[in-house]
């Protein structure tokens, strides 16, 4: 079993940190606010230099970049205090220049560094069963792997040092324009007198099927554990959308790929975000919908 340190125990670190304890490992949790740490369960540090002391692995589970650089690279960091030959893994979901140019640097710093964001929600942290899409080098993911294990069912090594970025950008985008998709065609066929139940029937065992109509319905009561069943409580917020799709742009710039719906996608989640229901579930776009007849927003 590892000494593993784990800062940033907010929703998905907290429990990320509780199954690597449960699996057996020595776990030092490190958070600003201590009352995350605390209900972690494992032992609490009072900075990151006491939690990677003596650590074999550091994990990082961080709300932006801008954290991850100051907890890597700022004067009180990971580099400055970790044991060289500590494995630094950042699961946090961080622009794709970010994550390379912080590899490089703790490569010459002399530690291996994977960037390991993950799907899957809060539920998924909790219950262990976590998607973890991972950049890296092949002998830094076989490191890893067993680790990993604790707190995901599907470990994928999808490439050198920036590539598990780029996977989570390119997945979340795929589920912004869907969620948009299917809250589009729901509001038409209420237009069109079609019972919402009965296109759900249909769609979700026809070609319109994807996880954003099955397990994340935006029309509440038809999938009793979709956020829309329960006033549109997160889940997974609308600014955590907003922000992995502007991620996404911000790629597609920087390698001049066209992302036209990523783009209007991007668009109206800000409209959603700017209208105050950012911290809503992302299905709750469908409230914003002209031809919805549900409940709609300001
Ligand atoms: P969160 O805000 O609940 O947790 C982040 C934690 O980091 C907080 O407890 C905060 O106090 C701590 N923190 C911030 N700066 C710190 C610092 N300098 N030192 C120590 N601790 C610090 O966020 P979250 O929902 O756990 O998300 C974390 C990451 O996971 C984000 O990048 C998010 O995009 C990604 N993600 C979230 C979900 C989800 O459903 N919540 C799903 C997939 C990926």
């Amino acid at each position: 079993m590892a000494v593993i340190a784990f800062i940033g125990n907010g929703n998905m670190g907290g429990p990320m940190a509780a199954n690597l304890l449960k699996a057996g490992h020595d776990v030092r949790v490190f958070d600003r606010v201590p009352e995350a740490a605390t209900k972690t369960g494992g032992k609490v540090a009072a900075s990151i230099a006491e939690a990677v002391a003596g650590a074999d692995l550091v994990f990082t589970m961080l709300p932006a970049a801008k954290h991850v650089k100051e907890v890597y690279g700022g004067s009180k960091g990971v580099f400055l205090h970790a044991p060289k030959g500590a494995l630094l893994i950042d699961c946090s979901t961080i622009d794709v220049d970010s994550a390379r140019k912080l590899n490089v640097d703790a490569t010459g710093r002399g530690f291996a560094m994977l960037d390991a964001p993950v799907s899957g929600g809060v539920a998924g942290a909790t219950a262990a069963s976590l998607t973890f899409m991972v950049g890296g080098s092949d002998e830094a993911f076989a490191r890893a792997r067993p680790v990993l294990a604790a707190m995901g069912k599907a470990i994928v090594h999808a490439g050198p040092a920036g590539n598990g970025q780029a996977a989570k950008i390119c997945n979340n985008m795929i589920l912004g324009i869907s969620m948009i998709a299917i809250s589009e065609a729901f509001s038409l066929g209420e237009r069109l007198g079609l019972e919402p139940k009965t296109l759900f029937e249909i769609s979700s065992k026809s070609s319109g099927q994807c996880w954003a109509l099955t397990s994340n319905c935006p029309v509440p009561d038809i999938v009793p554990t979709a956020p829309s069943s329960h006033d549109y409580a997160p889940g997974f917020t609308g600014d955590m959308m907003l922000k992995d799709l502007k991620l996404a742009q911000m790629a597609a710039r920087g390698v001049r790929a066209e992302t036209p719906l990523g783009s209007e996608a991007t668009a109206i989640y800000a409209e959603f975000a700017e209208r105050g229901h950012g911290h809503e579930d992302f299905s709750a776009i469908i409230r914003m919908m002209k031809n919805y007849a549900g409940k709609q927003i300001d």
